[in-house]
């Protein structure tokens, strides 16, 4: 385990801040003209400048349309590695740091930049936890395809989002893993900087994400944390070699701030596992936890299980023994009982159920992952501002799966919703993403190699591992 993280109201890593002079302070105060000027220029801010253009902003003395300008010329110019450190050290120290130290266990946290059907955190922090580790995972409301973890917990009759701090130590100690809302004094200076970035076209800038990303993990806590950094259409990040940037930023981060941290770059041109929604998906974590569930769903959990239990110290425990021998699935009862939920309760479903059939004999050469989050989308699965509700019984159960086989009339696919209205363009963007080979033809290419006689069905959507790399630290 690493070193305690430092408590909450400890200036950033790094050297000392120049004093600010201010009117009336007796310290100067920096111009937000001059630092928007600076980077947009090409120049390389100082400590001083970071730590005060985030503070004052913050406190609402620089301006939104001043940020504005200093984010676009951010993403115009880039940050360098250590102006990237000072701008995350400023970012948590805009709010408080959670102190999650002396509970017991070694704490470690998981992040994943998001995907279509991602449900890994509800078998994964369980898992962890049976193992012997501490997982706190704060999060928001998710934006996008589907709603995030939390409205996915939610979909469980009973359950609640929220603990005070003390709440989270206790329930942290007493199972092991807990899901929760994140406060909104974690990094208040990303709350405000992201709502911006969203509306100035700056979300894509790397220093930007990465800090935003880590200033919210490392304020949540965690003595270590392991990314998943998802690549392909269903990703935040469409190509390997961004992700990669974004991974190694975000390791370095990590590291930069006394937290070990290890990105794993995943697949994610391919929906994980068969269920893209909140019920759906809650259902097949579940049946993961029982000892079954998609391959590739349980593929991945234990990968990042496997490197969470490393970084806490853990190198001997057996997540797949855990998954097996029920224990991860007391901890997931525990963890659902423990926020209020009944873990034995029906979970909601959608009013209108539609299913897709085959119109003849083949092989499914692909299930686009992009296509199929816009369509669990438009049922209502997910949501475009962050006071939408989202449907909890809306989304799509995908029956086959890239290269498996289909016999005319065969179910591929089925869509849910509370509301038909939704279903005409959820089914033309999910009839889009799902590409049937006719038998006895060979696609090459991007696409599966698939012919009529080839009985194996590859692991996922095609040649591509669901692991595709590693990242960690060199030191
Ligand atoms: N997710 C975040 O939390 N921040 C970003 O900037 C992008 C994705």
């Amino acid at each position: 385990m690493t070193a305690p993280p430092p408590p909450a109201g400890r200036p950033p890593a790094g050297p000392a801040p120049r004093p600010v002079e201010g009117a009336g302070l007796g310290v100067r105060q920096w111009s937000a003209v001059e630092v928007i000027r600076a980077k947009r220029d090409g120049a390389a801010l100082t400590d001083g400048q970071i730590d005060w253009v985030v503070a004052a902003y913050t406190r609402g003395e620089v301006a939104e349309e001043q940020m504005a300008a200093l984010a676009m010329a951010i993403l115009l110019r880039g940050m360098t590695p250590a102006e990237t450190a000072r701008w995350t050290s400023a970012m948590i120290a805009s709010g408080e740091r959670l102190d999650l130290t002396g509970i017991g266990r070694p704490c470690v946290d998981k992040h994943s930049t998001g995907g279509v059907g991602d449900k890994i955190t509800l078998p994964l922090a369980p898992l962890v936890a049976a193992c012997g580790a501490a997982v706190p995972q704060l999060a928001g409301r998710g934006l996008g395809h589907t709603g995030g973890t939390l409205d996915k917990l939610a979909s469980i009759p009973g359950w609640r989002p929220d603990l005070t701090v003390a709440q989270l130590r206790a329930r942290l100690a007493a199972t092991g893993a807990v899901v929760c809302a994140a406060g909104p004094g974690l990094a208040p200076a990303d709350r405000k900087l992201y709502a911006l970035r969203d509306v100035t076209g700056t979300v894509e800038s790397i220093p930007l994400i990465a800090s935003s990303i880590m200033s919210k993990k490392l304020a949540g806590g965690a003595g270590a944390l392991v990314l998943d950094v998802k690549v392909g259409t269903g990703a935040f990040m469409k190509t390997e070699s961004d992700a990669r940037t974004l991974a190694g930023a975000m390791v370095a981060l990590g590291a930069a701030h006394g937290v070990p941290t290890v990105a794993l770059l995943t697949e994610m041109s391919t929906p994980l596992g068969r269920a893209v929604g909140n019920a759906v998906e809650v259902t097949e974590a579940v049946e993961v936890l029982s000892g079954g569930g998609p391959p590739d769903v349980v593929e991945l959990t234990l990968a990042l299980a496997g490197e969470m239990l490393a970084l806490a110290g853990l190198p001997d425990a057996d997540p797949a023994a855990a998954l097996a021998d029920g224990r991860a699935m007391d901890v997931w009862r525990a963890m659902v009982r423990g926020q209020g939920g009944d873990p034995d309760a029906p979970l909601p479903t959608a009013r209108e159920a539609h299913t897709v059939r085959a119109e003849g004999d083949g092989v499914v050469t692909a299930v686009d992952a992009y296509g199929i989050g816009l369509a669990a989308w438009r049922l209502g699965a997910g949501r475009t501002r962050r006071e939408d509700p989202v449907s909890p019984g809306a989304g799509i159960l995908l029956h086959r799966r890239p290269g498996e086989r289909v016999r005319a009339g065969d179910p591929l696919y089925e869509l849910r919703t509370d509301d038909a209205a939704r279903l005409p363009a959820a089914l033309a963007d999910a009839a889009a993403a799902v590409r049937v080979a006719a038998d006895n033809v060979r696609v090459t290419g991007d696409a599966v190699r698939v012919a009529a006689d080839d009985a194996a069905a590859p692991p996922r959507g095609g040649h591509r591992a669901l692991v595709l790399d590693r990242i960690a630290g060199t030191d």
